[in-house]
Parts: structure tokens; sequence; C-alpha cells
């Protein structure tokens, strides 16, 4: 089957623009520019979302293991950043190609109005034919506003600009079964229909010193992605003409194939855009309402709160057995909840002394799991 791919993210990781030596830049990232190029200048519109800040400061700084101690991390990031930018400006140069630099924290995405307008910029970008190279702010981003992972940030930037296709590229062929013993490797997996508890399994970690998520992220980035209607590929960044490849449907890698029944961008927002800090328990009265028959949640329904939380944050709603069975925008903050749980609605006014809705979290901002 051909499909049609016009708008394309791809994520390449820190494995491909450093050798085992220790060096920053191997030789695999020219030829992958080189793509990159071909395919912009065949009409696909391309945003690039690169790994690399960090292990490229640590090249320059000659650090030789990962640096735990953050400030030295976000060092490093300063200095790998400007290096790779300036080595993406002379590769792309070489084909006349534009680009950008974005850098963005999770609080670009968490605010409804600066994720609108990252979008439109990096739409706009798009429009004037350039190809914008995104990597996360690590020099300030702290422990509450970031992404942690590029895996999870390019899936983000796939659901943001509405992309048909996400490609992550790293250095190996793909997702591969476990062997019967559960140790090794056994064979490549093609394609994959749905994110199984057993495909999750799959994901073995294959990090190395620069690298921080291995397979167990991209799997977590395809299931995102996926659920949005994008269609999710990883291939092996080495192999020369992989995304030509690929595209042209020669059978390589793995892909996951989107959903068709996608949830709304609001609701991607809400599920993915927004950190949690608090958690709501729900009876199985009010567990039945939610999952099937699609109700908002009352307070009456409600058992128990954990966490800090005011009105309008995103909250995670459990059952009483600690099962994980939504996400949503709640209306009441903590201290309000504690006093109006387990009451009806018609009590809300005369407890609290106001009342802002009947419903705990309204159905519309609510996404059940
Ligand atoms: N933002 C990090 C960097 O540029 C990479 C994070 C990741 O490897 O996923 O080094």
């Amino acid at each position: 089957m051909t499909y049609t791919w016009n708008r394309i993210i791809v994520k390449v990781g820190t494995s491909l623009l450093t050798t085992p030596d220790d060096e920053f830049l191997s030789s695999y990232i020219a030829g992958i520019v080189k793509e990159l190029c071909n395919l912009r200048q065949s009409g696909k519109e391309i945003i690039l979302v690169t790994s690399g800040a960090i292990g490229a400061g640590m090249c320059k700084l000659s650090l030789k293991h990962r640096p735990a101690n953050i400030p030295l991390k976000q060092a490093c990031a300063a200095v790998g950043q400007s290096l790779l930018m300036n080595t993406y400006e002379h590769l792309f140069g070489e084909h006349h190609q534009t680009i950008a630099q974005v850098l963005l924290t999770h609080q670009e995405l968490a605010n409804r109005k600066s994720y609108i307008n990252t979008r439109n910029t990096l739409l706009t970008l798009l429009q004037h034919n350039v190809i914008p190279i995104i990597n996360e702010n690590d020099t300030v981003s702290v422990e509450e506003i970031k992404f942690g992972d590029n895996d999870t940030l390019s899936s983000l930037v796939a659901q943001l600009v509405e992309a048909d296709l996400l490609i992550l590229l790293t250095d190996i062929n793909g997702l591969y079964s476990k062997t019967s013993d559960g140790k090794g490797f056994g064979e490549l997996i093609p394609v994959v229909k749905d994110i199984t508890p057993e495909i999750v399994d799959m994901a073995k970690d294959t990090k190395n010193k620069f690298s921080t998520g291995g397979m167990t992220t991209k799997i977590k980035a395809a299931q995102m992605a996926t659920m949005a209607g994008i269609t999710v590929m990883i291939l092996n960044g080495r192999v020369e003409c992989i995304i030509g490849d690929a595209l042209d449907d020669k059978g390589c890698g793995t892909v996951f194939t989107a959903k068709e029944d996608k949830i709304s961008s609001r609701k991607r927002w809400i599920m993915y855009g927004l950190k949690t800090t608090g958690e709501i328990i729900i009876d199985n009265g009010a567990k039945e309402a939610i999952l099937n028959q699609g109700k908002s949640l009352l307070p009456s329904g409600v058992v128990d709160i954990k966490g800090r939380f005011e009105e309008g944050d995103a909250v995670i709603i459990n059952g009483i057995h600690g099962d994980s069975l939504a996400k949503g925008l709640v209306n009441y903050s903590k201290g309000a909840l504690v006093k109006i749980k387990g009451k009806q609605s018609s009590q809300i006014e005369e407890i609290l002394g106001y009342k802002y809705d009947d419903e705990i979290i309204h159905r519309d901002n609510l996404v059940v799991f």
C-alpha cells in the first residue's frame, strides 16, 4: 500500500550524533540531512527533533560519564546546543536549506495559549519552507517543566502540528521480540497495530551513556502519536537512505499504525500536554458512569483526594483499587473538594458558600484511558 505523507517529524537520537570513542558527529547525520532536504524539495513539510546537546557538550568538555549533577548537565547542554546547531547549519547549508532553532520546555505546551502560539510559529516556519530544528531547552529545564526525553517531545510536537508521520531514528533496526528465555532479542517486528502489554514488555531498554530513553520511551511516544492518528516508524538511522526506503514501503524498521478513532486535539492536550500533581479516587458507581456512560464526575462519587491542586489543574482519576481510569481538568481545588466529597451537587453551594459547577470534572474535560 502506498501512503502519502505530507507533514513528517523526524527525531534523531544522540546515538546517531556521537561515536563510541566520545567524538561528536558521526558520519550518519550528513546522510540523514541529505534525505531530509530531498524530502523538503519534493514538497514534504519536515520538522527535525534532535537530541545530542548534552552528548555534544560532554564531548567538548571531555566528560567521560553523563553528569548526574544538574548544573553540569545543563552546562553541557548550553555548550553542546550551539555546537549542534552550528553543525546542522553547515550540513543543511550545503543543500541550501534554511533551518530554524526552536527550544521548548513543557511549560510552552502546558499552557493552552502558548501551545497554540508555538503551533502557529512552527506552521509559519513550514509555510516559509524552513526546516525547524527542535530540542528541549535543557539549560533552563527543571524537573517540573521537563519533557525528559526527546521521544516524548517529538511525539508531542507531531500532535501539536498534526503531522501524518513520526519517524524515530535510532541505532537499531526497530522493535524486536524477545527470545523464549526472555533474555535476548528475537525477530524484528515489522508492524504493530496495537500497543499491547506484550509489546510494552518487548521494549527492552538499550541505553548507552549518552542517551536518555531507549526503546521504552519510543513505545510510549508511539502510543501517544498513534492515538492521535499519526503513524510512527522506528528506523535505523545508520542505514543509508533508510527514510526514503521506508517511505517507499520497502519494509524497513517497525511501523506503528495510526488509530482511526483519534481523540480530539483538546483532549490530547489534556492527556499529554499537562502534568498532574493530584489524584482523585472514585467509587465504582462513578467509575461505571465515566467509563461506560460518558458522564461527568460528580462530587458524590469521590471517596478520597491525594496530592495538591487548584481549580483548573489536571488530575488523575483512580479507582478504589488503584486502577488508573482517566485524566481531567478539575473545577474545584483540593481544599474545596475535601469538603464536598461524597456530597450531592445540590449541596455544594451550602457547604462552600459558592458553586462553580455541578461537576467536579466535566466530561468535555475528561479523557478516559
Ligand atoms: N535534550 C537532550 C539533549 O539534547 C536529549 C534528550 C534525549 O536524549 O532524549 O541532549
